[in-house]
């Protein structure tokens, strides 16, 4: 793999700010207006609004459109970022197949980003938020946990103890319980992990009006939600939520390959899986379709340092907005730094073999919409 440092520093950055301003230089100098949603809950730590930015690139009355979005799990935008400013920086747009677009949502979650955290500005975890509120389900296994976070300090010790009570909790309970008690998501604990809200918060509620303002000429849509930590290292990760051998199953299929779909598959089988609520790409997938637009999404996980470091992320997290008294201080600086880079990891090899991955997947992505 050859290293183009050039490029990895005019699209990677190390702040929502650098982010953002990156991702507008890209769109100004392309000639791509762009629309800034401002969140109105909160300011970056320099006062700065809070902005989802959009743009669109090809027709304006496409049928066929590929929607990337990044930053759904604030603090792991600048990667699916960093796709997308290449992407426009190497003028992809200009060889557009005909009739097709491409819609990117920049930090969908500004307030994460911005403020170094997975979570948005009510602690949600946006990607357990997308549904109605109709019915909130309790989760007994992540209640079951859930006092196994709360430590006082986390050193490297602290987290491998309680790695090591998780464990014991899935050796115990089976695989289900296991995965139900970290990644399902829960609505009881506000200060949990994956707390999935208790109303649509502001993101989600600004997906729906992207979808409901740019989707009227359009009839095939593959969306993209780019996200960090699962999988091998620097390596595409894919997880995808339609049904097995539903139509949109075998549509992710011929897109992205049978293969990395089914690589994922674990999260489809309900022997080992959860029942997932609120996921974006199954609310997308449902209210496209309620459109009568054909849909088919996935998530791409961009692998980092392996589940265990990425669950100790999850508890880190937590632990610098709810537990830690100073965050400023030594012992939270270190353990926000470890954080940052277990979503965001630093090193070029990485950084390099995500952007070729992720090129060769909107290209993959596009010329699988037209067929
Ligand atoms: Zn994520």
């Amino acid at each position: 793999m050859i290293l183009n440092y050039r490029l990895l520093r005019d699209c990677f950055a190390e702040s929502y700010d650098e982010g953002r301003r990156k991702f507008l230089e890209a769109c100004d100098n392309a000639g791509v207006r762009v629309d800034s949603r401002v969140n109105p809950h909160g300011l970056t730590s320099e006062d700065k609004p809070l902005s989802c930015d959009v743009a669109w690139f090809g027709p304006d009355n496409a049928t066929h459109l590929c929607m990337a979005i990044c930053g759904t799990h604030g603090l792991e935008a600048a990667s699916g970022s960093a796709t997308m400013i290449q992407w426009i920086l190497e003028k992809q747009y200009q060889h557009l197949p005909k009739g097709t677009a491409v819609l990117f949502v920049h930090a969908n979650n500004p307030y994460g980003w911005a403020h170094n955290s997975r979570t948005n500005e009510n602690n949600v975890d946006l990607n357990r938020n997308f549904f109605d509120h109709q019915d909130h389900p309790d989760n007994a296994h992540y209640m079951a946990q859930h006092p196994i976070l709360l430590t006082e300090k986390m050193t490297e010790g602290d987290c491998a103890t309680i790695g090591e009570k998780l464990a014991a909790y899935e050796q115990q309970h089976g695989k289900v319980a296991g995965l139900a008690s970290i990644v399902q998501g829960q609505y009881q604990q506000p200060d949990g992990l994956m707390f999935g809200g208790t109303e649509a918060e502001w993101s989600t509620t600004n997906l729906r009006n992207i979808i409901e303002t740019y989707v009227s000429t359009v009839k095939k849509v593959a969306v993209i939600d780019w996200h960090t930590g699962l999988g091998p290292f620097g390596e595409p990760f894919l997880i995808c939520h339609h049904p097995k051998n539903s139509a949109a199953y075998w549509r992710a299929c011929a897109l992205w390959g049978k293969e990395r779909i089914e690589e994922g598959g674990a999260f489809q089988n309900p022997d080992v899986a959860p029942e997932f609520k609120g996921i974006i790409i199954h609310g997308l997938s449902a209210l496209l379709e309620s459109m009568e637009v054909e849909a088919t999404g996935v998530i791409i996980e961009l692998g980092t340092y392996g589940n265990g470091a990425v669950y100790a992320g999850l508890m880190m997290d937590r632990w610098l907005r709810f537990t830690c008294d100073d965050p400023d201080a030594k012992d939270a600086t270190v353990v926000r730094t470890k954080m940052i880079e277990r979503f965001n990891p630093s090193q070029p090899e990485w950084r390099m073999s995500v952007l070729n991955h992720a090129q060769v997947i909107y290209k993959q992505t596009l010329a699988g919409l037209e067929v």
